[in-house]
């Protein structure tokens, strides 16, 4: 029988199966096609939380003496968008130019197709290697992330797994393979502030009280001083307002509410309950501040509601991934790989609880896009990357 060598082939394979968030589409039964022969025992557990869509995931797992490498990812995508708009269809992983083209091409079906191709070249080779390799995937990361990665190492972990280290195949280079490596990320935290006014006509302000002066100066107060300068690891701790809302149609009407809604990505200055307080901070000392309320003797009146969970900062600080990760890099394409934090979040938050993880794959810019594609150049470079990896991680035994 052929091993899954070649990442082109097992990633038109997994292109083919139109797998938009939260439908299967046949992508984890042909995974579960291509990590048979190669030895491992595979298992597609089946999440349901009342609310959302019931969701398939596969864990596959092929045991050997010594340490246990996790690979996570997604074969869940994105929906095509504009599919007239594509120049190949986006489910049929035509190539052209060098070039596949498929939704899921470089986000993240290609890191997938490149990883197996890597561990049965290495088992084509070497025979296996010398641990466990898993696969951790989910088909829920695009979509609401409820029955996806944090379910599925629950469900893993309370079988016994234990993992040494992650490598998370997301799309992580931003021009070129070998660009980037992401070894942490920002945490993220959303919320929104509501000031209460009391609504009246507009010629009798003293009659009313204006609740956008007072969600002005809140949202000043939001936005500066910096929160920080950065760190060595991070970016400086930054906050955007995503939206300021009145819905107020009449001009000669002071509203009676207004609202303002913000993200923050902030980095290991801080933790959540630390940024947190501090945003509670700014807010209260803003609304005490009556140079904004003319003729106002009280505070301005306000809510702090914060939404979702927040997403905690992580850092990873693994001498052994790190560093055989960012000498595979080097060997292949000759550059090391810059070591980021930057970006959104990823599934990476969640594996962190359980292993030391990084993030390595493809070239993102085209993920998410009309005419996703990815040059067959860089699925032989990728897997090349992954190959040398097991071989030396492998090799040098438990840290
Ligand atoms: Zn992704």
């Amino acid at each position: 029988m052929k091993l899954p060598t070649d990442p082109a082939r097992n990633l038109a394979a997994l292109i083919r199966c139109p797998s938009v968030t939260p439908a299967e589409g046949g992508a984890l039964r042909t995974l579960e096609v291509m990590l048979k022969p190669l030895g491992f025992s595979v298992e597609r557990p089946v999440f349901a939380e009342s609310g959302t869509p019931d969701i398939e995931n596969l864990y596959a797992r092929r045991s050997g003496n010594g340490p246990h490498l996790m690979f996570a990812g997604h074969t869940d995508v994105v929906p095509v968008g504009d599919e007239a708009a594509w120049t190949h269809p986006p489910f049929a992983a035509d190539v052209a130019n060098g070039e596949m083209y498929g939704r899921g091409a470089v986000d993240m079906k290609g890191g997938i197709a490149c990883f197996i191709a890597a561990v049965a070249r290495h088992i084509d080779k070497n025979g296996g290697p010398k641990g466990s390799v898993s696969l951790l995937i989910t088909g829920d990361e695009e979509g609401p992330a409820i029955n996806g990665t944090t379910k599925l190492l629950d469900w893993a972990a309370a079988k016994g797994e234990k993992w040494d280290a992650s490598i998370v195949g997301e799309p992580t280079n931003p021009d070129t393979l070998g660009d980037m490596i992401k070894i942490g990320r920002r945490g993220s935290l959303s919320g929104g502030v509501i000031v209460n006014g009391r609504q009246g006509h507009a010629a009798y302000p003293q009659l009313a009280d204006n609740p956008v002066r007072g969600l002005m100066s809140l949202v000043d107060a939001l936005l500066h001083p910096v929160f920080d300068k950065g760190t060595k690891d991070f970016q400086p701790t930054n906050l955007e307002v995503t939206s300021i809302d009145v819905g107020n149609p009449a001009t000669n009407v002071i509203p009676a509410k207004a609202t303002a809604t913000f993200n923050i990505r902030f980095n290991d200055t801080w933790d959540a309950e630390t940024i947190q307080a501090e945003i509670h901070n700014r807010l209260d000392q803003a609304a005490g501040r009556k140079k904004y309320r003319p003729g106002k003797k009280t505070s301005v009146d306000y809510e702090l509601v914060w939404r979702d969970r927040p997403s905690h900062v992580f850092l990873t600080r693994d001498d052994k991934l790190i560093d055989t990760l960012s000498a595979s890099v080097a060997a292949v394409v000759g550059k090391t790989p810059a070591l980021s934090t930057s970006g959104g979040t990823s599934d990476a938050r969640f594996i962190k609880d359980y292993c030391p993880v990084v993030e390595f794959g493809l070239v993102g810019k085209t993920m998410h896009m009309v005419d996703e594609r990815v040059a067959l150049a860089d699925l032989e470079t990728l897997t090349q990357i992954y190959e040398r990896f097991i071989e030396d991680w492998f090799g040098q035994g438990l840290a």
